[in-house]
């Protein structure tokens, strides 16, 4: 008997009002993992009213922010004891290795958990002056009331914790929509954070399909804000339909990050960096690395050198520590990646290894596909524009370094980025030239909870970790204390009679 999950409403899972469930499955071999609630439009709606209704009685919002910043850490605290279980079920359900869910994503989560939990502690307003010369101003950060989470099924939890963790420390409550694929963790972390002491109401998930869901949370009145991580035309959807009630708008969408490489860099540092950052998450990560730009003097060595690395990566069942690449999420995600592949190969794009579904017995219950990388692509292909969110890379050969990074900012997306070379004021010079709302130098890929993580152009706007996301889930409040202490003020003969 696999176990099922209901809706996490008011504190407690509660079957939707179809009662319909629906399987999850592990992506290596289909095996079912669980059964999830097919939420719907009503269920939705009576989680939005108990999330309203626990943040206008203040439930958590006027508690100190101490006691938020406790019951957070709190959370973490009970996270990291069962962290091992939580990367099991993350690795399972997403096919991501058991070494990544554990060292990238359960470490991050718990980590941001614990940023957050202090964060809360340190939101303060900004000013204390006098500035007309009658009375005092004082600007005040407020929680913004209910917040709308919709996150997508690469990094489940670690997506939803960038969400709640800054809307909890803040004082909103929220409803989170996890993505169908991957609800699991989610579901699970529920369990904890009522452990924890986030009293009822204040965390909801709601699990079902996104088009009904997110329209309306997207449409719903009650909702202050909405927070989506997903795909562009999914943010520009969820724009359009948050422009009836003007709630605020946080998305953080698709990238296609290039990976510029000067001819005085290390050629085995740039390769570790380009396997690494193509191929992590079965290259499923709105970051990878997917234009390298090598220059013409070390391309034909480089591309020797990352086939020699990639063929070492290890493909199979993701929960075994010797894998390094588990399967693709489903098998829509692998025939869009197999699609792009024809469509390189079509476009006069050379594969010059990978790309391929595993001939291996043992695999082919899976959506494996082995790591590849596509040489001799020029920039009006679509694999070179495009977003192929699977283990691809695609290698540009270049002369001229101005009219490279024309080309690596000529592309709908603005996530993040990475230059590599020995100098560095050539480095930050091209650093400030390169529009994505993240430059690594010498790295590709890295995350802290301190510093902030957002796109620019058609990748969104509004910003994940750090002070700055904190930010997002509140709003500034201006109150200001008059000091004259007379009827008649200075000013007022501007409106009526004389002045004095
Ligand atoms: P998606 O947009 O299809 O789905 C994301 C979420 O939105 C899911 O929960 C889904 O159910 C929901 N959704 C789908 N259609 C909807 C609609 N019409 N209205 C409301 N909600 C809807 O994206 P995906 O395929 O799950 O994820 C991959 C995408 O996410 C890629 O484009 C990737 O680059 C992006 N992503 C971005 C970041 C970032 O930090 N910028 C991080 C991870 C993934």
């Amino acid at each position: 008997m696999v176990k099922k999950y209901g809706l996490f409403i008011g504190g407690e899972f509660i079957p939707g009002e179809n009662k319909e469930y629906y399987p999850i499955l592990n992506p290596s071999n289909k095996s079912k993992l669980a059964e999830v609630t097919y939420g719907n439009i009503n269920d939705t709606k009576k989680a939005v009213d108990i999330a309203r209704e626990t943040f206008d009685k203040g439930v958590w919002s006027d508690l100190t922010p101490q006691a938020r910043s406790n019951i957070l850490l709190k959370l973490a605290d009970l996270l990291e004891k069962q962290t091992n279980e939580f990367a099991k079920l993350e690795s399972a359900n997403v096919g991501k290795t058991i070494k990544f869910a554990r060292e990238g994503d359960l470490f991050l989560i718990i980590d941001n958990l614990r940023y957050f939990a202090t964060a809360a502690r340190n939101l303060e307003g900004k000013n204390f002056g006098d500035y007309s010369g009658l009375g005092y101003s004082i600007i005040k950060r407020e929680p913004l009331g209910v917040v709308a989470g919709i996150v997508p099924w690469n990094y489940p939890l670690l997506l939803a914790t960038w969400k709640l963790a800054p809307a909890l420390a803040a004082g909103n409550s929220i409803i989170i929509k996890p993505a169908s694929l991957t609800p699991l963790t989610l579901l699970e972390l529920c369990n904890l954070a009522k452990k924890a002491g986030i009293p009822d109401g204040v965390l909801n998930v709601i699990t079902g399909p996104g088009e009904i869901i997110g329209t309306e949370l997207a449409c719903n009145k009650k909702i202050d804000m909405i927070s989506l991580t997903g795909d562009v035309e999914t943010g520009k959807k969820i724009m359009e339909m948050s422009s009836s009630t003007l709630k605020k708008v946080h998305l953080e969408l698709g990238g296609k990050a290039p990976m510029i490489i000067l001819d005085d860099c290390d050629l085995k540092t740039a390769v570790e960096g380009a396997v690494v950052g193509s191929f992590w998450n079965s290259g499923q990560d709105c970051t990878a690395v997917t234009r390298i730009f090598v220059h013409e003097s070390m391309h034909d060595k480089f591309v020797k050198y990352m086939t020699e690395k990639t063929k070492t990566i290890i493909i199979g069942d993701q929960l075994k520590e010797s894998t390094d690449m588990g399967p693709l999420v489903s098998s829509t995600q692998r025939k869009r990646v197999l699609d792009y592949i024809e469509s390189g190969k079509k476009e006069g794009a050379k594969l010059v290894c990978g790309g391929k579904v595993p001939e291996n017995k043992n695999l082919a219950n899976g959506y494996f596909l082995t790591p590849g990388i596509f040489t001799e692509v020029h920039s009006d292909m679509r694999i070179a524009k495009e977003e192929i969110f699977g283990p691809m890379a695609v290698i540009f050969k270049y002369k001229n370094l101005d009219e490279t990074l024309k080309i690596a900012n000529n592309v709908k997306y603005g996530l993040a980025s990475s230059v590599w070379g020995k100098d560095i004021n050539k480095l930050l010079k091209i650093a400030s030239e390169l529009n994505f709302g993240t430059v690594w130098i010498n790295d590709h890929g890295i995350l802290v909870s301190e510093m902030p993580h957002g796109g620019f152009k058609q990748s969104g706007f509004g910003k994940d970790l750090s002070m700055y996301s904190l930010e997002e889930y509140t709003r500034v409040k201006h109150i200001y204390i008059d000091k004259t202490n007379v009827a008649r003020k200075p000013w007022h003969w501007t409106v009526y009679g004389k002045k004095d």
